[in-house]
């Protein structure tokens, strides 16, 4: 088994519609942390999981200096980008950890199927 680890900083922003007062909801900025863990058992031909730069280029043309609002059909959470960028990059990928600041951060875990 192969386990590959990438992390990621994107800077972007985005607003959470809640259903009780916060200032998440007005437009703000993050430098976000990504991790993301893939894991398999085959290389490809080029003795690789996935390539690294496919993996950066995968989240951050979808999302580096945008209001992710506007590039996804969902509410973006920590818990919610984590789960969408898991999905983004394929069955290969079993692991998301999303951080918004040092003390702020959400994981998605793909459950075995
Ligand atoms: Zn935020």
């Amino acid at each position: 088994m192969y386990e590959v680890r990438k992390r990621l900083e994107i800077s972007a922003a985005h607003f959470l519609e809640l259903n009780y007062p916060s200032k998440c909801s007005e437009l703000h900025g993050h430098n976000w942390i990504i991790d993301v863990y893939l894991r398999g058992t085959e290389l490809d031909e080029n003795g690789m999981l996935m390539d690294f730069t496919h993996i950066k280029k995968a989240v951050t043309d979808k999302f580096d200096h945008k209001v992710i609002n506007d590039v996804v059909d969902f509410n973006p959470t920590a818990e919610n980008l984590a789960r969408h960028i898991c999905e983004l990059l394929g069955p290969a990928c079993f692991r998301v950890d999303v951080c918004e600041s040092e003390n702020n951060s959400a994981s998605y875990i793909r459950e075995e199927s």
